[in-house]
């Protein structure tokens, strides 16, 4: 019992990988982050399984795919009888804690199971004198900055937790979710820099799937008021607006990760002063990626790079070599089994994944998974106008079926055939704007990715779409 390690988990709320400087961001500086990969594992290959928000928590903590835990989409709650792995430790004898971001629905049958302790933002939460929901007072209303609010809790809970039993505390920020509202302490960060332009800001997106040209995440579709805190100047041409507005998100945006980055770094200097730092297994993640002008869009949910990959920092320094990086494919579904075979604690056989410890401990696996399965299930929920899809990403290329019903959809721009297809060469193609699909010279990579999708679908017991179905 004494050799279990700790558990530090940090999830943020839509933090890009590219928007963290130890992955290499041309946009910003994240320096505490930057110690966790300095002491630890960089994931250059960690994708989600579906790119919003609740689903991606969900298979966290289920360790099990969207179709099997039910929580598909923003609207369905977890299931709070489900297994979970915050359970699973709390009944190892694991001191466990919950402070932030829950997003997994409220109430008797969906309030977080599993945690001694837990104190959560109803929904999405505020980021300025933010309510919380708390396991012990209730609705609670404090004045100020929800970023440092979350950190406070978690500082206030390790130092008043059994020093004797291991803990397990999980840190979900709220940031950087839109709508990107800093705190006074970075307000005016980047006032008088131009942040850079993504390559692909001016992606005409000429060849991509027609509902991918339809989707409501450009630029022009930010709120002026909610997202970008302005009016808009007169006397702007399209593409001087588009790009005021690009400055306008971008800069919130990094302002909120300013603040994570900021917290982050008080968490890291409290294991340093509490001694635990070699014996806590800390992960820094966020539920999914995020669009950051890429494409010149904003949001997620698509399974583009930019999306699909999150960031995963891994510092365990027991186990886990300093400044080490992985390059295999890894899936939220695996960071279940992974944590609590580090942790020692059994799963049961229907938990989905793979644990990656041998990944984290520097061996190399012969029989290692070298694709992915993804589904977004949320198909046109009216304000991003993001059609259903699934997909399959390999080391190599990725193939995504988007199974759009012109019936389901009135008004869309929906082809006769209720399936689109892109398939993208991510050797050649690395930013994911040449659809090579229907072209000759791709007809046996096609074949070969639809074989390995079918395969991948069976095996997590997902199906294919079919309209008859719906
Ligand atoms: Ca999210």
């Amino acid at each position: 019992m004494t050799d279990r390690p700790n558990l530090l988990f940090i999830m943020s709320d839509d933090h890009a990988a590219h928007a963290i400087s130890a992955y290499g961001s041309r946009i910003n500086e994240t320096p505490n982050l930057d110690r966790i990969a300095a002491r630890g594992m960089r994931f250059d290959r960690a994708y989600c399984t579906n790119s919003i928000c609740a689903p991606s928590r969900a298979a966290i903590l289920t360790g099990t795919y969207n179709h099997v835990n039910g929580v598909t989409t923003l609207d369905t709650p977890l299931d709070n009888t489900l297994w979970t792995f915050p359970q699973a430790l709390r009944d190892a004898g694991v001191q466990t804690a919950l402070f932030g971001k829950w997003h997994l629905g409220h109430g008797p049958d969906a309030d977080p199971a599993g945690f001694d302790r837990w104190r959560v933002l109803p929904g999405q939460g505020h980021y300025h004198n933010p309510v919380f929901i708390d396991s012990e007072a209730g609705i609670d209303e404090v004045g100020g900055y929800v970023t440092d609010l979350i950190t406070d809790d978690c500082l206030e809970w390790l130092d008043g937790r059994n020093p004797d039993r291991p803990f397990a505390l999980f840190c979900h920020h709220k940031a950087p979710h839109r709508t990107w509202e800093p705190d006074a302490a970075h307000f005016t960060m980047y006032d008088d820099v131009e942040i850079p332009f993504p390559d692909t800001f001016r992606d005409d997106l000429v060849g991509r799937a027609e509902v991918v040209q339809a989707v409501r995440m450009r630029m022009m579709d930010l709120d002026p008021v909610t997202d970008l805190k302005s009016t808009v100047p007169d006397g702007l041409t399209l593409d001087e607006e588009i790009d005021w507005r690009y400055q306008r998100y971008i800069k919130d945006y990094l302002r909120v990760v300013a603040s994570i980055d900021d917290n982050v770094g008080r968490l890291l200097d409290r294991l340093d002063q509490l001694g635990i730092a070699d014996n806590t297994i800390v992960v820094y993640t966020s539920d999914q990626g995020f669009f950051l002008g890429d494409h010149g869009w904003f949001d997620k949910r698509l399974m583009y790079e930019e999306s699909l990959m999150m960031p995963l920092l891994i510092q365990y320094p027991d186990v886990v070599k300093a400044g080490s990086t992985c390059d295999e494919i890894v899936v939220n579904v695996d960071f279940c089994r992974t944590l609590m075979d580090l942790m020692d604690v059994e799963v049961p056989a229907e938990v989905q994944g793979r644990s990656f410890r041998p990944l984290l401990e520097g061996e190399g696996v012969d029989d290692w998974p070298t694709s992915m399965y993804y589904r977004y299930w949320m198909h046109n929920d009216g304000a991003h106008a993001c059609p259903a899809h699934y997909g399959v990403r390999t080391r190599t290329h990725k193939l995504i079926g988007y199974y759009n019903d012109p019936l389901d959809q009135p008004g869309a721009r929906g082809p006769s055939n209720p399936m689109e297809w892109e398939l993208f060469d991510l050797v050649n193609d690395p930013l994911e704007v040449n659809n090579l699909f229907g072209r000759p010279e791709v007809e046996q990579v096609t074949a070969d990715l639809l074989v390995e999708l079918a395969r991948l679908q069976q095996s997590v017991g997902d199906e294919p779409y079919r309209v008859a179905e719906r």
